[in-house]
């Protein structure tokens, strides 16, 4: 037996780690499992290669629990380690054979997968357990199999460990008594959901009964015969790991009740992210019916490296206005931290942030090119969203004009260009701008919109919140345009069709009329008009500017 000091520059490590490294303990997991995972797809990768010669099988990680003996262990059938190896990899803290790993076998690792990097998981097992065995024997027959404990010092024993007969690592985990929580079986199912549910290799906890299918020829009164299957918590092939081009909508949908199994309502659509050139990133994000369900708090978009959950705070990589999405992020570039809390203020991820700006916009133009009415009927759920990218992101505000819909007070949609040619020939002010129409609240402003329909003019309805500052923006980026909401004075200053005028009272009456309706109105702001149209069934309207208005609605 080999007793040793771990190679450490600073005196005690470990008291450091467990209180600073990690402020989540419950991490602890979640890096074993990677670690299990990486020896797994490492063995893979080195068998693909003719480095290893041995039998891939299967293989599957275990996590088994056992709360008399107070003990967690982590069971994969990965490449295992040599003494040497456990002496290298082990206790050379921070050496990372990840990082070794990958850098050996550069040009061919990069899809290979492996989650480690810092050299530091394992030792957040210390977080947790007041001793941990690590009993493993590596793909290399020749190599015995050795067990390392050690306690949290900086002291290790290492021996030989013949009952070890197969190729593996098992992790062995004595729980310390601040910890016991994670000898729960609940807690530890919890932990499997959150962080390992989508990892590539398969991972058991404990056995589950399954119902077998009665067979053809049952008889009446047969029952159902059950099984003692492994019970298996991970789906090792999510959809966004697969090609686009090899689901169908209902994969989609069926992926998204995965992700959200508490989520009952069925996304609108999705869109598939994956590139691999300047960053990797793969990924869907779905978006939700949001029209009066709005929870931010639940259900975010989840981020992922190599299909280990790192968090569901995506500020930052998924621009504001996409946060109310859902879905899923996947990249191994989004550089982190060593607790894998992603580093905001980075270059990368402000690239990656653009790249799925443009990615949504141009998913949204092949949307309602596909399917204009379809999306028609969709956009009173997503217009919030899509408003709010125009005013937030120039990016996506300069491609808007081929997705954003302006509908009208009858419910018909309108592109800008569409909008514009239709409006161009009667809606011009004498300065040549173009005097958009809209309501805001098409029931309090009935009248008005009336009115203005009455002259033969397009009355838009744009009644989310965010409207006025969504003006604002048109307003400056795009030539000759102006707003003006229904209640507006300007009605009158548009050019006007040709029509037949009735006038039911004469001027004389007009004028009394008027100035008695003006008595009654306290802000001289307002202007009182008399209406001459027939077919309105307004008789009158009151109107102030419109930028007198906007300075009232800030
Ligand atoms: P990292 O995963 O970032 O490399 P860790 O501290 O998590 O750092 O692990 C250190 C090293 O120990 C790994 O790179 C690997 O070489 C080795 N190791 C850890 N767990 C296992 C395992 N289950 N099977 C084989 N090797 C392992
Ligand atoms: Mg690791």
């Amino acid at each position: 037996m080999t007793k040793g000091n771990i190679n450490v520059s600073v005196e005690n490590i470990f008291p450091l780690i467990k209180k600073f490294l990690y402020s989540d303990h419950e991490i602890f997991l979640r890096e074993l499992i990677s670690n299990a995972t990486d020896a797994t797809l490492k063995l893979k990768h080195l068998i693909n290669m003719g480095e290893a010669q041995v039998e891939y099988g299967s293989p599957m990680i275990e996590v088994k629990l056992d709360k008399e003996a107070k003990e967690l262990r982590i069971i994969d059938q990965g490449i295992g380690m040599s003494a040497a190896e456990v002496e290298k990899y082990i206790n050379q803290i921070a050496f990372s054979g990840a990082e070794e790993f990958l850098e050996k076998y550069k040009d061919n690792a990069k899809d290979a997968g492996i989650i480690g990097h810092f050299g530091l998981g394992f030792y957040s097992a210390f977080m947790v357990a007041e001793k941990v065995e690590i009993i493993t024997k590596s793909y290399r027959e020749e190599e015995p199999a050795v067990r390392w404990i050690c306690d949290g010092s900086p002291e290790f024993s290492l021996e030989e460990y013949p009952e070890k007969t197969h190729r593996g690592t098992e992790i062995v985990l004595h729980i310390a008594e601040d910890s016991t929580e994670f000898l729960e079986e609940y807690r530890i199912r919890e932990l499997l959901n959150k962080y390992n549910k989508f990892m590539p290799v398969p991972i058991k906890f404990g056995t589950k009964t399954i119902t077998l299918p009665l067979p053809e020829d049952a008889k009446e009164d047969q029952k159902p015969e059950t099984e003692e299957v492994d019970n298996i918590i991970n789906n090792p092939t999510p959809a966004w790991t697969k090609t686009p081009s090899d689901l169908k909508d209902e994969d989609y949908k069926a992926f998204y009740r995965e992700l959200y199994p508490t989520q009952f309502d069925e996304p609108l659509f999705h869109i598939h992210l994956n590139v691999d050139y300047p960053f990797n990133l793969t990924g869907i994000l779905f978006f939700p019916k949001l029209a009066n369900n709005i929870n931010i708090e639940k259900d975010k978009i989840q981020l992922y490296q190599n299909q280990v959950f790192v968090t569901d705070e995506v500020k930052g990589i998924v621009p504001d206005f996409l946060m109310l999405l859902r879905g899923v992020i996947d990249s191994p570039d989004i550089p982190l931290n060593v607790s894998r809390s992603y580093l905001q203020a980075d270059g990368a991820v402000k690239k990656i942030s653009s790249y799925i700006t443009k990615k949504v916009a141009d998913k949204m133009a092949s949307l309602i090119g596909e399917n204009r009415e379809d999306y028609e009927s969709k956009w009173n759920d997503i217009k919030v969203v899509i408003e709010y990218g125009m005013i937030s992101e120039d990016k996506f505000y300069e491609k808007s004009d081929k997705f954003v819909l302006y509908p009208n007070t009858d419910g018909k949609y309108f592109l800008w260009n569409e909008l514009e040619e239709k409006i161009k020939p009667i809606q011009t002010d004498k300065d040549g701008n173009l005097v958009i129409l809209y309501a805001s609240d098409a029931h309090a402003q009935h009248s008005y919109i009336e009115t203005a329909k009455a002259k033969g003019y397009e009355v838009l309805l744009l009644d989310s919140p965010i409207v006025p500052h969504l003006i604002q923006k048109l307003e400056t980026s795009k030539e000759k345009i102006q707003f003006q909401r229904v209640d507006a004075d300007h009605i009158n200053n548009l050019i006007k069709k040709d029509e037949p005028v009735i006038a039911k009272l004469d001027e004389k009456q007009k004028e009394s009329l008027k100035a008695s309706i003006e008595e009654g109105i306290s802000d001289k702001t307002f202007t009182v008009q008399l209406e001459d149209l027939d077919s309105t069934d307004a008789p009158f309207i009151i109107t102030q500017p419109e930028f007198i208005r906007r300075m009232k609605d800030m």
